[in-house]
């Protein structure tokens, strides 16, 4: 068995414009659980305040996976990490330190001694509070195989239980790195009683091989995240890493634990929480992945699936996430049942709450699918995240003339009420903004499309604002694009407040 251990809640978050609440963490991981991963990283609790309270939610609401929080090689983040884990049902703490000698020189100015000290102290010390601990050589793949090999040996001496090498900076290629990984497991007294784990950034587009030909050779963690997302180009996707495993099985002779047809419901959660898109190509996910386009594959498809397709969508769940669901005349009780189904839980001030959504989308729209479901609930969360909220807008435009748009929007305070203008109305609504909320944020990226199918399908605006040097997203929800793009806006600059963390690792 291969064990998957999902960082989208630590490296996945600290990647431009895709931190999340507690609320949104909490969600997410319980969704983890469901699909099924072995370990979650559920943060950097020394981080932050907020990154520690997510980390000790996570831990106190889950039942089945090991949560797992990372420290650097001190004390104080030792301690972080531990307080905030001590509750979960299964606990570990990640101890990192930099071991290659560009590391060393520039960053740590340590000498490698003193590096080998520092491992010993401090994995000993985690080891002194749980049993279950991972040590990682950040920017392994950069490092003196030599003295990877002593850090990792004195790492195991002093207690961990899992050790990883990751390929911090995407810069290894799969040869390569299998024989790092293979030296390592050979030349390391004790390296056969540990797990072996492996950690690769898609710089190059090779985290997913690289990952898979350390696999091949003997390790036995995967470290990934859903959809890749993770700083710079993202880590190693954790569905392409289960399907490549399940479908080449024959090839690799290793299974994962992971219930492959949680991944959609999965990967559309995660999509809606950080409003960050997944591209139409992206394996496993993307929606153009199952999509068969030609005519000659459409008629092989037909004739016999296997002819063409490598996978039955089934086994990712995208019939299930497709589903047909509920429609205008369901009550309460059955949008109750589907939102835990879903995996939502709700209290009672809640489901009246998005019954009064659930009721204006049923209204407008006869099909509801589980997709719009999670768009309705994730708008509920951004709503809990407090900051600006749309009270009312109006917007008049006409062929060749200027728009203008009207918004009001509420600070919990006061009413402010601005009027912009621009090419078209959604131009002008955006300009309106700018008046309310000041120029410091420019908008970057900026996107409409629908959640399903169908002329009456829900709006769904991505929007990315940059203020400072940091990216913010925001997800507009509505049958009306103005008001879509609107909603989209104020999120993203309601998101302001919860900055990523530091980047480590
Ligand atoms: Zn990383």
């Amino acid at each position: 068995m291969i064990k998957i251990f999902d960082t989208t809640l630590r490296d996945g978050e600290q990647s431009p414009g895709c931190s999340m609440n507690l609320h949104e963490k909490l969600q997410l991981a319980r969704q983890l659980e469901r699909l099924g991963v072995d370990i979650i990283e559920a943060g950097f609790p020394a981080a932050s305040q907020g990154d520690f309270e997510s980390v000790q939610a996570i831990a106190r609401s889950l039942s089945k996976t090991t949560i797992c929080g990372l420290a650097r090689c001190t004390k104080d983040d030792i301690d972080a990490a531990y307080n905030a884990i001590k509750d979960a049902a299964y606990q570990r703490i990640h101890v990192f330190i930099a071991t290659s000698d560009i590391h060393l020189k520039h960053k740590l100015k340590k000498t490698r001694s003193e590096v080998l000290a520092s491992i010993a102290e401090h994995v000993g010390y985690a080891k002194s509070l749980v049993d279950d601990v991972e040590f990682s050589c950040e920017d392994a793949s950069r490092t003196d195989l030599d003295f990877l090999c002593e850090a990792v040996a004195v790492a195991i001496k002093s207690g961990a239980t899992t050790i990883n090498l990751p390929d911090t900076v995407g810069y290894a290629v799969p040869e390569e790195y299998a024989n790092m990984i293979k030296t390592v497991i050979d030349n390391v007294e004790g390296a056969d009683q540990v797990d072996i784990s492996v950690h690769c950034h898609n710089d190059l587009g090779m985290a997913v091989a690289n990952s898979l030909a350390a696999v091949n050779v003997g390790a036995t963690q995967v470290e990934c995240t859903i959809n890749g997302i993770g700083e710079r180009a993202g880590n190693a996707a954790c569905e392409e890493i289960v399907m490549a495993l399940k479908t080449r099985n024959d090839y690799y002779g290793k299974d994962t634990s992971v219930v492959t047809t949680e991944i959609m419901r999965t990967s559309n959660l995660l999509e809606q929480i950080t409003a960050s898109r997944v591209s139409p190509t992206k394996p496993i996910v993307g929606k153009n992945v199952f999509a068969h386009e030609s005519g000659i594959h459409q008629h092989g498809v037909l004739q016999e699936k296997s002819t063409y397709e490598i996978m039955d969508p089934a086994m990712i769940g995208i019939q299930e996430a497709e589903n047909l669901v509920l429609g205008k005349h369901s009550g309460k009780h059955a949008l109750r049942t589907k939102l835990e189904e879903l995996g939502y839980e709700v209290d009672d001030a809640q489901i009246e709450e998005v019954f009064i959504d659930f009721k204006s989308i049923a209204d407008s729209k006869k099909q509801i699918y589980d997709r719009d479901i999670h768009a309705l609930m994730i708008k509920e969360y951004q709503k809990l995240s407090g900051g600006y909220e749309l009270v009312d807008y109006s917007s008049f435009t006409s062929n060749g003339k200027e728009s203008k748009t009207i918004i009001k929007l509420s600070n919990g305070k006061d009413t402010i009420e601005r009027v912009g203008s621009g090419a078209g109305p959604v131009d002008a609504a955006f300009d309106c903004m700018a008046n309310i909320v000041g120029d410091k944020f420019q908008l970057e990226d900026f996107a409409i499309h629908s959640v399903t199918r169908g002329k009456d399908a829900l709006g769904e605006t991505f929007l990315s604002l940059r203020s400072n040097g940091d990216v913010y997203n925001g997800k507009g929800l509505s049958n009306d694009i103005i008001k879509s793009s609107i909603i989209a806006y104020v999120n993203a600059v309601n998101q302001e407040q919860y900055k990523p963390t530091e980047d480590q690792e």
